[in-house]
């Protein structure tokens, strides 16, 4: 009886090689842009201590309330993974007293993240992110720049039709007070919400702006506005990153509308969508969090970041093409005996430590096979280590597209290849 197969978990995806060029890409040029603003890598782990999110995230959020995958360790402690990445790399951040190397710590990630939401285009289980956390600084200037770091880089990736939005929602008091008010205009309106807008009432009433459904946009329409209660403060601060966001001449929109689903965002908030992209749209989203590194235990330290999808940016450039064969083969070695195998596997060992990409069979097949192979790997040689060659201690180089062949010294192939290639 044959056995069945076991797929991936539903909502996790593979990424296959000929697709995997395209995230590599994506990760070097991140990488590369992102030290030019003076970031360096932080890496967390895979999961955390559940309280973490709990408390970081905020426990009226979607995330906490139904999208973690949480466990019981066997020692009873409550673990999961890691959902989005500013708490992890906060807790790091107190946890190694990193705020003490320098005033302002400049963080990146590129990493894996775990909600356990309804799966569509776009939209899964596992999913990854890239992304940087700016901790240590109150001022506009940061929210200015992390904000058209992430527009430039998108932008410079190929992407167009992207949509940035750029709101404040405030500090801490000025959301209280708009969040009482808000509530103030909903509950009358309680019936005609869906299920999940009436829940958001008690738990986390600003989410409720966020909604997708047409009948409560219309609702909503009137709703007063989170404009009107910022302090002086807050205004001065919003007034400050538009002003210094039109200076570096990045297209923004005003709304005030847009409150983003975590607790610890305060003053800016932004999102970068793209019209390319069906429902799920957000590309990129951010905010100021300036009271959560106290909230986790540590000094009270103002900060600022983003984060990014991967799996919707590619989406976004338009379907990867899957291709077979994009690897790169300098020079194929052709073998024929255990002589020549033995001499190949050494060979192909020395050239690749200077640099060659080199392809050899191992799978015994005939010359003929071995001579196509290296045809579909578009191999710019051939070295053939034929009977012949061996006994004069001499190799065959083929150069594929002209068929020209040559009897070389094997003590010359290094020189002889680093001259083709001119490295
Ligand atoms: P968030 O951490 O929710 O602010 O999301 C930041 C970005 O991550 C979004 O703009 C999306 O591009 C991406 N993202 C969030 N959730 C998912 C998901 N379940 N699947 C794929 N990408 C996601």
């Amino acid at each position: 009886m044959t056995k069945n197969i076991i797929r991936s978990v539903k909502g996790t995806k593979d990424i296959l090689p000929g697709e995997s060029s395209e995230w590599q890409k994506i990760e070097k040029s991140f990488r590369n842009f992102i030290h030019r603003y003076g970031y360096r890598e932080i890496r967390t782990p895979v999961f955390e201590k559940t309280e973490l999110f709990a408390r970081g995230v905020g426990e009226g959020t979607d995330i906490v309330t139904k999208e973690m995958y949480t466990w019981e360790d066997r020692n009873g402690d409550s673990l999961t993974l890691k959902p989005e990445l500013t708490a992890p790399v906060v807790r790091a951040y107190i946890q190694h007293n990193l705020g003490t190397e320098l005033p302002l710590t400049k963080l990146y990630y590129f990493d894996s993240l775990f909600r356990r939401e309804r799966p569509q285009k776009g939209r899964q289980r596992q999913f990854h992110q890239f992304g940087i956390e700016a901790i240590g600084s109150p001022f506009p200037e940061l929210d200015a720049e992390i904000i058209s770091a992430a527009y430039l880089f998108l932008s410079d990736l190929g992407l167009s039709k992207l949509k940035l939005k750029i709101n404040s929602i405030g500090s801490n008091i000025a959301r209280e007070m708009y969040s009482r008010e808000l509530v103030n205009f909903i509950k009358p309106l309680r019936n005609k919400l869906s299920k999940i807008s009436q829940k958001r009432l008690e738990t986390n009433p600003l989410r409720i702006l966020d909604t997708k459904i047409p009948e409560e946009i219309d609702l909503l329409k009137n709703a007063p506005d989170i404009t009107k209660y910022l302090t002086n403060e807050d205004q001065e601060h919003f007034q400050d990153v538009v002003k210094l966001l039109e200076i570096m001449e990045i297209p923004f929109i005003l709304d005030s509308r847009m409150v983003r689903g975590l607790d610890y965002y305060s003053r800016t908030t932004f999102e970068i969508t793209s019209d390319s992209l069906g429902g799920q749209d957000a590309l990129c989203g951010g905010g100021r969090y300036d009271s959560l590194v106290e909230s986790l235990g540590g000094k009270p330290t103002p900060a600022m970041g983003f984060a990014a999808g991967v799996e919707r940016i590619l989406i976004a450039l338009g379907e990867t093409q899957i291709s077979n064969y994009t690897n790169r083969t300098d020079i194929f070695i052709i073998t024929m005996s255990k002589d020549s195998l033995e001499m190949g596997i050494s060979l192909s060992n020395i050239l690749r430590k200077e640099g060659f990409y080199i392809g050899m069979d191992s799978l015994r097949r005939s010359v003929k096979s071995q001579f196509r192979e290296a045809n579909k790997l578009r191999a710019q040689y051939a070295l053939i280590l034929g009977e012949e060659e061996m006994k004069q201690n001499k190799v065959t180089v083929k150069q594929m597209s002209s068929s020209d062949q040559s009897m070389i010294d094997i003590n010359s192939i290094s020189s002889f290849f680093k001259k083709s290639f001119s490295l």
